[in-house]
């Protein structure tokens, strides 16, 4: 045995072990701890937990539980001695799902002026500034190519079908979109698609949409301004408020709730004015929630039927959107 104990358990981490032997796993919750169908018994509801910090698992199931050494005891039917041999003979794992969605955001990214499509839909939603363009990272998806260019970098078909990058029949699953990556702690976590034709408007890849968008540049604001959508805050920071954050959508992932809430603030929220009055009614409990933790909030009462995007692009200013701030109970 050449390698340490805990060198091959650090090589090779349990989830991704088990994900290359096509355990498939959703989040539990908020943290490190992930769930599926057990694979050392037959079972129809996920019993099988992971904790990728501790490195180690634990089925309710059928009780089993341990670390990586462990689970090739139980699955290979080997001794502790044998289950070390056929570990250090695995190869490492592929590259992490974020490595990949970095190269399919910049991918994206260099597409963007390439496609007239691309700058001219952009232009419609009133997103002229280069300069900020790059700052979002906004790409874009024409389709057709991500496959092949991911591919010959080094990135398995099968890597791809896991992000959702690639649906199961090999397509671009954000075909015709524009793009922007979403983070969680700095890393890209998903990409937002906003389809720039008839397809569905809004499109996420599986898995969490990650923090508040831009948190990293917006927590330091004592007051915040929350909207549901990137186009909403991408013409917003075109305009110069640059304490803009979007949660997109107007339920927010509890990592989200916890970043508004993580020092006292102002939370000004501007969710869309829509005609069935979701938006309003979504803010409305948002509001009463944030409250209870100390947040003070404002309602932005946008004109009806509008949300901030269409009032900029529509011929809505700074100067009057700062009245609506003003006014805003
Ligand atoms: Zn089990």
């Amino acid at each position: 045995m050449g390698e340490d104990l805990e060198q091959l358990k650090q090589r090779l981490p349990l989830l991704d072990y088990l994900r290359l032997q096509n355990w498939t796993a959703r989040p539990a919750g908020h943290g490190p701890e992930f769930v599926g169908l057990c694979p050392l018994h037959p079972e129809t509801r996920p019993s099988f937990y992971v904790n990728a910090r501790k490195n180690l698992f634990y089925c309710h199931g059928c009780g089993q539980g341990g670390d990586l050494i462990r689970f090739v005891e139980l699955s290979q039917h080997l001794s502790f001695r044998k289950s070390l041999a056929y570990l250090e003979q695995q190869s490492p794992p592929p590259a992490d799902p974020a490595a990949v969605l970095e190269r399919a955001a910049v991918f994206y990214q260099q597409q963007l002026d390439r496609y007239p499509e691309a700058r001219w839909y952009l232009e419609q939603r009133g997103l002229r500034d280069p300069a900020l363009i790059r700052e979002l990272q906004i790409g874009y998806a024409p389709g057709g190519s991500l496959r092949r260019h991911l591919v010959a970098q080094g990135y398995s078909l099968d890597l791809l079908r896991r992000t959702g990058l690639v649906n199961s029949q090999g397509h671009d699953a954000l075909y015709q979109r524009v793009v922007f990556p979403c983070c969680q702690d700095g890393r890209i976590v998903n990409l937002y698609g906003r389809s720039t034709g008839v397809a569905f408007a809004h499109r996420l890849l599986p898995g969490s949409k990650g923090d508040l968008f831009a948190w990293e540049s917006v927590r330091q604001f004592p007051t915040v301004i929350l909207v549901e959508g990137l186009f909403d805050l991408a013409v917003l920071w075109q305009a110069s408020f640059r304490h803009v954050t979007c949660s997109l959508g107007t339920h927010l992932n509890p990592g989200q709730f916890r970043q508004l809430c993580d020092r006292p603030r102002t939370v000004y929220l501007t969710f869309d004015v829509d005609a069935n009055g979701s938006g309003q009614q979504a803010a409305q409990g948002l509001a009463h929630r944030l409250r209870s933790q100390g947040i003070t909030t404002r309602r932005v009462l946008l004109p009806s039927g509008h949300d901030p995007n269409s009032f900029f692009v529509q011929g809505g200013d700074a100067r009057q959107f700062h009245s609506l701030l003003e006014a805003a109970p």
